[in-house]
């Protein structure tokens, strides 16, 4: 299938930088969200991130006014009609998903691929509630999306492989690099990289060491380029809790118990760098 118009769904941090890589690609772009100031905030980022490609040499200013004019503006779902594959990257909430893709199944034309960014949920429980499982597929994008060079693509358990292909040549031409995953809780990013960060965290709660020393270790001894407990920070505490969550109750085994410190951290609203207050304070 050949792929012209993309639609973004959710203007954040993960969609602004989607629909970025898609219009730098030579895609045109449906950037939606619920309200024009999200929308703006979402153009903002990516004026941000061109105007520093063109100080540093990376595009021209042609190029970067060439890359905005490719993205449009959608505060209405109903645009769905016009494209040929969306990208949905609202809030991490499978209602909020499921009600999503309802209406996508409904205004999407026949042939578009309907994809989503979940960094957790069940590809194939957002499929279920359309009538086209068949076309229905992960991509999950890493933050931040114009930098890092990995999608994984999911495929849920009825995605066809043309969907798949299509996908993955797609990817391709956003210029990152695909990993096909068969969709189980947290994929292989989230799966690996979760429990370590729930470890680390372990660590601090048991006394194993200070929070610097658990970061010094693993950026020192195992060459991460961020500790453990900072890059919580940078994801969220919020979000590291509820991937642990899907983790322990999709695979039902007790190592992956969220520790009761990322819990109570949550529970005191010390979410990470977002609410200036993790593992370490923020100004
Ligand atoms: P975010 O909060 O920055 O952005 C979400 C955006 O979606 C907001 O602008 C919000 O207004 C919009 N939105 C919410 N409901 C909507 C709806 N019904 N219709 C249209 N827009 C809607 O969140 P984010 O960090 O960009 O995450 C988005 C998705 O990407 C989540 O599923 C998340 O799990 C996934 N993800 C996040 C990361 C990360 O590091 N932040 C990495 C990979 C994947």
């Amino acid at each position: 299938m050949n792929i012209q118009t993309v639609m973004v769904i959710g203007a954040g941090q993960m969609g602004s930088g989607i629909a970025q890589v898609c219009a730098q690609a030579g895609y045109h772009v449906v950037l939606n969200d619920m309200k024009q100031e999200f929308f703006e905030r979402g153009i903002a980022s990516i004026t941000k991130n061109l105007t520093r490609d063109v100080e540093k040499g990376r595009k021209t200013a042609q190029q970067k006014e060439e890359i905005l004019s490719r993205i449009t503006m959608s505060l209405s779902i109903e645009d769905a009609s016009k494209v040929d594959i969306i990208i949905e990257a609202a809030v991490e909430n499978m209602e909020v998903k499921q009600s999503i893709f309802q209406q996508l199944d409904r205004i999407a034309p026949e042939h578009a691929i309907l994809a989503t960014n979940t960094s957790s949920l069940p590809i194939t429980e957002i499929a279920a509630v359309t009538n086209r499982p068949e076309k229905v597929i992960g991509m999950h994008f890493m933050n931040p999306v114009p930098v890092m060079q990995l999608v994984e693509i999911i495929r849920g358990l009825a995605t066809a492989d043309e969907v798949y292909e299509t996908v993955a040549t797609m990817t391709k031409q956003l210029g990152k690099t695909g990993v096909e995953v068969n969709d189980f809780p947290g994929f292989i990013s989230n799966r690996i990289l979760l429990p370590m960060i729930n470890e680390a965290i372990y660590a601090l709660y048991e006394g194993v060491a200070t929070k610097e020393a658990i970061d010094d270790v693993m950026k020192m001894g195992m060459n991460h380029p961020m500790g453990p407990l900072t890059l919580a920070d940078f994801i969220g505490l919020d979000t590291c809790l509820s991937i642990m969550e899907i983790l322990h109750e999709g695979l039902g085994d007790s190592k992956y118990r969220p520790c009761p410190l990322l819990r109570k951290y949550v529970a005191a609203g010390w979410l990470g760098k977002k609410s200036g207050r993790g593992f370490y304070v923020y100004e």
